[in-house]
Parts: C-alpha cells; sequence; structure tokens
C-alpha cells in the first residue's frame, strides 16, 4: 500500500520535528537525511528501520520530541528483556489515543448504552488505560476492574451486568471456565468481547465465543505506537482494520527488511503520521501479518491487516524447520477432538533436536488416534516430525499474562 499525499505531509511535518528536537533519536539518526527530499516511495523505503533497541539505548526520554512542558504522562513497555522503553505523551497524543480507541469500540458495535468490563492491568502499562480512555470517550460506562481476583470479576460482572469483556484471550478463557464450572451463565449479561495483546487462535475463540455466547473482537497496539487501539476487526471479517489516518503500516521480510507487496506475510512496520510526544518512524514491530489487499464487505474505508500470526522473534528453528505458533495452532484445529491449549518442549537428544507437543483432547477422543492425526498433519503442513502427547482437558497451564507455550531447552 503506497503513501498518499496527506500521509505524505503528515509524514515530513513529523519527521522534521523529531529531528530539529535536540537529544531526539532521530536528530543523530537522520542526521545526513534530507527531509524535505523524501518524496517518492522509494525515497521513503530507503530509510532506515527503527529498531526496539535503539529505543532501549535512549532510555529514558530519548524518544521525547517536544520540550517537557508538553508532555502529559509516560507509558513503559515490559522489560522482559532488560531496560525497558519509557514513551512520552502530549496532552493531543493522549486525546488521540481516546479517539482512535473509541473508534475500535464503534467498529465492534459497542455503544454508549454499554457496560464495559476492564481487566487489563492499569499503570505503567497502556492496557487498562487505554481500554478505560476508549470507553470514555465513547460515553460508554468503564468497570476498571484490572487482573485478576477472580470472584469479584464475576460478581462485578453479575451485579452491574457488564455487557462488554476486555481482557487477554488467555483471561477470557480463564473466566469462560469459570462461569461454566460455577453454573452462572444466566446471571451473566455479557455480548461482546474485545480481546487484545496475544495471538491466539481459532479453537480459543470458538470456546471462548461458545462458553460466554459473545461475539469476540481481536484489537490491535503496541505500547510504542500509543498502545491498543490501532486497529479492530468489524463484525463482517476477522481482518483487522487500521486506522491510516494516523499510521502509515508496511509489511516487510524480518530477514531481508524488503518491503513485500499487499497480501503477503512478513512484519509489521508501523509509522506514526501525528504523534508529538514520542514519533516513530518505520518501527519494526516484530508482529508477523499481511495486508489484506481485498475491500471489506462492512464498506469501511479503512485498510485491513489479518490476524497477528506470531512474533518473528518467536520465530523458532527446528532440524532447520522455520516454525511460528500460529502454524502449531493451525495444525491442531485441523484435528478432531483437540483443544487450543498446547506447549511445546523442544531438546537436544544425541545429537539431534526433538520436538514435542503437548495438547489437550476433549475427554471423548481416543488419545492414541488424536496423536497419530496430529503428527500425520504437523508432517503434511509443516514439513517437521514430532513427538505427539495427548493429555487431558486442563492439564496444560493457564494464565492471566500472556502464555509461554514454547520451551526450548536446546541452549
Ligand atoms: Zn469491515
Amino acid at each position: 500500500m503506497q503513501l498518499n499525499d496527506t500521509q505524505f505531509n503528515l509524514l515530513r511535518r513529523s519527521m522534521k520535528r523529531a529531528k530539529a528536537y535536540e537529544g531526539n533519536l532521530y536528530s543523530k539518526k537522520y542526521k545526513d537525511i534530507d527531509v524535505d527530499g523524501i518524496r517518492t516511495q522509494e525515497d521513503f523505503e530507503s530509510l532506515p528501520f527503527t529498531e526496539k533497541s535503539e529505543l532501549r539505548d535512549v532510555y529514558p526520554l530519548g524518544i521525547q520530541a517536544v520540550p517537557d512542558e508538553q508532555i502529559v504522562r509516560v507509558h513503559s513497555s515490559s522489560g522482559t528483556t532488560g531496560t525497558p522503553i519509557i514513551i512520552p505523551y502530549t496532552k493531543q497524543d493522549v486525546e488521540d489515543w481516546a479517539f482512535l480507541f473509541a473508534r475500535c469500540y464503534e467498529m465492534a458495535g459497542i455503544t454508549k448504552e454499554d457496560r464495559v468490563h476492564i481487566t487489563p492491568g492499569y499503570g505503567l502499562w497502556t492496557a487498562g488505560i487505554g481500554f478505560q480512555l476508549g470507553c470514555e470517550k465513547l460515553g460508554a460506562m468503564a468497570i476498571p476492574m484490572g487482573p485478576g481476583n477472580t470472584n469479584k470479576q464475576l460478581q462485578m460482572m453479575m451485579d452491574l451486568g457488564s455487557t462488554v469483556i476486555c481482557a487477554t484471550s488467555s483471561y477470557a478463557l480463564l473466566l469462560a471456565e469459570e462461569i461454566e464450572k460455577r453454573g452462572i451463565k444466566d446471571k451473566i449479561k455479557l455480548k461482546k468481547g474485545v480481546i487484545g495483546s496475544e495471538r491466539w487462535g481459532d479453537k480459543m475463540r470458538q470456546r471462548i465465543s461458545s462458553e460466554l455466547g459473545i461475539e469476540l473482537y481481536d484489537i490491535y497496539g503496541l505500547t510504542e505506537i500509543y498502545g491498543p487501539g490501532i486497529g479492530v476487526n468489524c463484525s463482517r471479517e476477522e481482518p483487522m482494520h487500521y486506522w491510516d489516518d494516523f499510521i502509515y503500516l508496511e509489511i516487510i521480510d524480518p530477514e531481508t527488511g524488503r518491503v513485500l507487496p499487499d497480501g503477503e506475510t512478513g512484519e509489521i512496520v508501523i509509522s506514526t503520521l501525528r504523534k508529538e510526544g514520542a514519533p516513530l518512524f518505520r518501527y519494526r514491530t516484530h508482529d508477523l501479518s499481511r495486508i489484506v489487499p481485498e475491500k471489506c464487505p462492512c464498506g469501511s474505508p479503512f485498510p485491513r491487516i489479518d490476524r497477528i500470526i506470531g512474533r518473528s522473534d518467536d520465530m523458532i528453528k527446528v532440524k532447520g524447520v522455520n516454525i511460528y505458533p500460529g502454524q502449531i495452532e493451525d495444525v491442531l484445529k485441523t484435528v478432531d477432538g483437540v483443544s487450543s491449549e498446547y506447549q511445546v518442549l523442544i531438546d537436544h537428544v544425541n545429537g539431534k533436536d526433538v520436538m514435542t507437543l503437548s495438547f489437550e483432547t476433549s475427554p471423548d477422543a481416543d488419545k492414541t488416534l488424536t496423536e497419530n492425526a496430529v503428527t500425520a498433519a504437523f508432517k503434511t503442513k509443516v514439513g517437521l516430525t514430532i513427538v505427539p502427547k495427548s493429555v487431558d482437558m486442563g492439564e496444560l497451564p493457564r494464565s492471566e499474562k500472556k502464555s509461554k507455550r514454547i520451551i526450548d531447552n536446546r541452549f
């Protein structure tokens, strides 16, 4: 998808500001780049990518692009691997984010009448507060629960008649199972779920959706680019509309950095068009998806990306074969009697990689048959022979945080 004139103008204006702000990452990075000279798609695509490590290197506030008096808030990305990244926001950035998030709720058919039960965490995280900002902007009732304390979650859900649940997919599943277990489904008024922040498969989707009897929507976003709320799917189809009046999105080959044609799967790269506090250009998200070239039947003019199929850094190489978590789920969903929960264990035994795939099977399924079917499907679709391990439903760990499904013991 090519840059249009409006996007070009916004980008150049934003790049010039960042470059001119002393101490900003781009004042050095773009030192030898003539921003006014960026006129064609080719010019733009010749600009260097911005890597997450560069944002870490300028910790704490080296991506700030306006004076302190204009900054009203900071957020931080999870520092799972060392130094966190701090993202400063201006008043306008916060308003823009609320506007975009409200647009997501609207796209999902949520209205002022709704009562929105928000379970993602609050604090330095962008999660909870983003769901809340958008909800208030829309005019719906926010119920700011935050994560954890399942008893209280369910009590409030019943007492207040929450109609929308916002959660990670694992937590939504945990709540769905708990509602089922306690037999309180008739007291729950949920109609829709807005699910964010991690890759999740069709089987999990079906289970949450059918156990709770709700419509599910995927919301996309990352702390570095506002937070959740830069895209969501509509009620018609799975791919997510994204807001191209605020971001420009490219798909690249994660190995070579080449921009891929629309429709091909690769890594999402995002440039902010209007962000003031911390503008980013050609930022590598490491999320894997593709631009969906077809127009959506809903008629929305906003372009679309497919559901996230994984992270380019989650790619694992086993016996020389590249595997993404998304592929594993795609294989499992083809086998009857197999649930969405799985765990991968990779070992190095006698000079060879061994991949053990554990998955949950329904009580009426024959374990040996499902194991054979999964092995065969994996061999056909991914080209790798695995060791299958069928376990009972509920045996694999659930988590309120992002599930850690792949355990690599080789290194
Ligand atoms: Zn649509």
